[in-house]
């Protein structure tokens, strides 16, 4: 049984790694990173030309079964892979790490997108920690607060005037983000909700600086599981006709 996944997550490598074992796993990367963490199993990096470049290549290498394991704002592949399962046929999975959920302490701020998180900046902060990945950084391009970016690529303009960057990847400690909103003297982050452990969360909660959260973009309709565990149970089951 050769399973496609749609990956760029600790999820998808995590999901590669233990069906590797019974199956034949194909693993599919954007290609957004020069140096991306590699799941076991073959790999295949950059786009297939929308959904109907997807379903070609689900035909051609007769591929059995698709979990798409993106990133949760990633919405343009999983909407061609629905878009591919729903003309191919082919059984499709979404896995999809569970949102954040506010704590007591937590001072958040939910926007419905980037658009939302830069107007509503200058009424929360100076000293923004941004860390929506590159791609997002054009957004705030207007903005005249200072700002902090992390993302694993380099940036590039548009982008705000006053801007250092940090470019790191994770997984971060709460030692190490603790220090970076300290000695930057950080009073407000910005943060997609993606999901997954965050100690960027927990060291602003224990800072008492509000949070920017934007909200993530809706799923195609279809099966969802949330866990690693729960993909693996369903490809077992499509292998098993169960
Ligand atoms: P996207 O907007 O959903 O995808 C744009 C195009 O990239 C797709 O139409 C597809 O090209 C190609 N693509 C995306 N994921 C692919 C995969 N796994 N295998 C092959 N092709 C893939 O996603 P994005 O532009 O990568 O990112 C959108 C958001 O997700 C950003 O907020 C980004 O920060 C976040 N994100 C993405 C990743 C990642 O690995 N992609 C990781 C972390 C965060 P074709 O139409 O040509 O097939």
């Amino acid at each position: 049984m050769l399973v496609l996944i749609l990956g760029g997550t600790s999820e998808a490598r995590a999901l590669a790694g233990v069906l590797d074992e019974g199956h034949t796993v194909l693993s599919s990367l954007a290609g957004r990173t020069s140096k991306p963490l590699l799941p076991p199993g073959e790999v295949r990096i950059g786009g297939f030309g929308g959904a109907d470049g997807l379903a070609a290549f689900l035909s051609e290498r007769r591929v059995d079964a698709v979990v798409d394991a993106t990133h949760p704002f990633a919405a343009r592949i999983s909407a061609n892979a629905a878009r591919a399962a729903a003309t191919t046929g082919v059984p499709l999975l979404h896995l999809r790490r569970p949102g954040w959920v506010e704590r007591p302490g937590d001072i958040w701020h939910r926007v419905r997108d980037l658009a939302e998180a830069a107007a509503l900046l200058p009424r929360l902060g100076r000293r923004v920690f941004l860390t929506t990945g590159r791609q997002e950084i054009a957004a705030f391009a207007g903005n005249d607060q200072w700002f902090l970016a992390r993302s694993v690529e380099p940036p590039e303009p548009p982008m705000p005037t006053r801007l250092a960057t940090v470019l790191d990847r994770g997984p971060f400690t709460l030692d190490g983000e603790r220090r970076l909103l300290a000695e930057h003297a950080i009073d407000v982050l910005i943060s997609k909700d993606s999901g997954g452990v965050a100690p960027k969360l927990t060291a602003a909660r224990e800072r008492g600086i509000p949070v920017v959260l934007v909200d993530r973009p809706p799923l195609p309709l279809g099966e969802v599981v949330p866990s690693v565990a729960d993909a693996v149970d369903w490809v077992t089951r499509k292998r098993y006709g169960t």
